[in-house]
């Protein structure tokens, strides 16, 4: 009797391969001297810096490559360096000002670069880029007024929003039209109106969120769809079990998480899969005796043993928001203290729980974006043998930043040595994961809008 040959998909192939290549790493490592290791799981801040630098000074009037992508680029850059608690000199701080100020259309919202349409994404990119920079210039140059009436003018409506002017309708555009409204105070209940209807019809058997109604779950659009419920204050009507459910699985082997079921481990994905765990966490420290139920459908105890912590990763996300080109914009000043409020919540019920237990692996995960994702001459990529880019910089280092926060209830208190994997010089900045901006960023803005 003949044996039927055994056939692989391509993708259970590239899994192997991937695999393959991710163990040899991980034994190299287990058989070398601890000093080495240690060597091997240092981030390698200044090569970081330098590399990051470099992309930011190129950004000039030549810089053409990407063009539909540069205030991306910029936020990208200038968030990795806040997230490494360092800073750009005044001078190319100046020069991005002015030329995200050049990205600003005279009717409101951003473009992906000077004269160019505005679009949702590169609007939020170019407010997150200078919410980062938080100097007063930075902050001053964003026309809120017309920015507000750009947002108002994608929203469509079906309750979504669209990324530009006639442009597509996705859980994308209405997470960065919610994240900007939300960070500069311009939140209002006509721009809330049905966006949750938008969202939760984008919520697939699976669990996770599409970005369209009848699309698959993905780590990028679920990041997005579960951070707008939550600025917009209708989380509870998510099926949270389930979206635990699908996030917790797609941590995978290699330590790190894909984007979608059956895809390949990817480092961005440590942030869009990731930050999908600091959001339930946060969610879940502000609902006192509430606690997120976990993925079996069961509430899990009172306090913080039931906090969720994660990496996402949500490839495909940013790199397909960067592909857009409208922003949004607003003038009016609102009061959107009952939708923003879930941070004093949080700081307040913080103090009184110390530790949570995540529900991902991060230390796995740190370790897959240490020594799989860094380029140890500066920058950090998707998996080995891709290039590092300032994408995937960006949302590692956003990741292993949440990872190095997911035993603790309140993101201010200082990290525990046991949860930082590799020397503990490795803590990077804490973040606001609603944004994705560093959280001491987000505080000079909050004490800002209040005044
Ligand atoms: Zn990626």
């Amino acid at each position: 009797m003949e044996m039927e040959s055994f056939s692989l998909t391509v993708t259970q192939r590239d899994q192997i391969l991937v695999e393959q290549q991710i163990f040899n790493i991980f034994k190299t490592f287990y058989n070398i001297p601890p000093s080495s290791q240690s060597f091997m799981l240092e981030l390698q801040r200044e090569n970081h810096v330098e590399y990051l630098t470099n992309g930011l000074k190129q950004l000039g009037p030549s810089f053409c490559v990407l063009d539909a992508n540069r205030p991306w680029i910029c936020y990208w850059i200038l968030h990795s360096i806040a997230l490494m608690d360092e800073f750009v000199d005044p001078e190319l701080e100046d020069n991005t000002i002015d030329f995200l100020s050049r990205c600003q259309d005279p009717n409101g919202g951003y473009g992906g670069g000077p004269g160019q349409m505005p679009h949702l994404a590169t609007t939020y990119a170019a407010v997150n880029s200078l919410v980062t920079l938080g100097s007063d210039k930075a902050l001053s140059s964003i026309n809120r007024e017309k920015l507000y009436s750009f947002i108002r003018q994608m929203k469509d409506a079906s309750g979504g929003f669209r990324m530009h002017d006639a442009g597509e309708i996705d859980v994308r555009a209405c997470y960065t039209a919610i994240s900007v409204a939300s960070l500069l105070n311009i939140l209002d209940d006509e721009l809330v109106q049905n966006v949750g209807n938008y969202i939760l019809s984008c919520q697939t058997y699976e669990g996770g969120i599409s970005g369209e109604p009848g699309s698959e779950a993905h780590g990028g659009y679920t990041f997005c769809g579960l951070a707008t419920m939550i600025l917009i204050n209708e989380v509870e009507r998510l099926d949270l079990s389930s979206l635990i459910d699908w996030v917790v699985f797609r941590q995978g082997v290699e330590g790190g998480f894909q984007g979608r079921t059956n895809k390949l481990v990817d480092g961005c994905y440590s942030f869009w899969q990731g930050g999908i765990f600091a959001l339930l966490k946060r969610l879940n420290s502000t609902r006192g005796e509430k606690s997120v139920p976990l993925g079996d459908g069961e509430d899990g105890p009172d306090g913080p043993e039931t906090t969720v912590s994660s990496d996402a990763t949500g490839e495909g996300l940013i790199e397909d928001l960067s592909q857009g080109g409208s922003h949004i914009e607003k003038g009016d000043q609102h009061d959107t203290s009952s939708r923003v409020n879930v941070d004093n919540i949080d700081r307040n019920s913080s103090k009184r729980h110390a530790k949570v237990e995540p529900l991902f692996n991060s230390l796995a995960l740190q370790q897959y974006i240490l020594l799989c994702s860094q380029d140890l001459n500066g920058g950090l990529r998707d998996k080995p043998g891709k290039s590092r880019d300032h994408y995937h910089t960006c949302y590692c280092l956003s990741g292993l930043s949440v990872c190095q926060r997911s035993w603790l209830e309140d993101d201010d208190s200082p990290s525990l040595p046991r949860a930082v994997l590799g020397p503990y010089s490795n803590l990077l900045e804490p973040i606001h994961p609603l944004y994705n901006v560093v959280l001491d960023c987000f505080w000079d803005l909050w004490f800002q809008n209040v005044q």
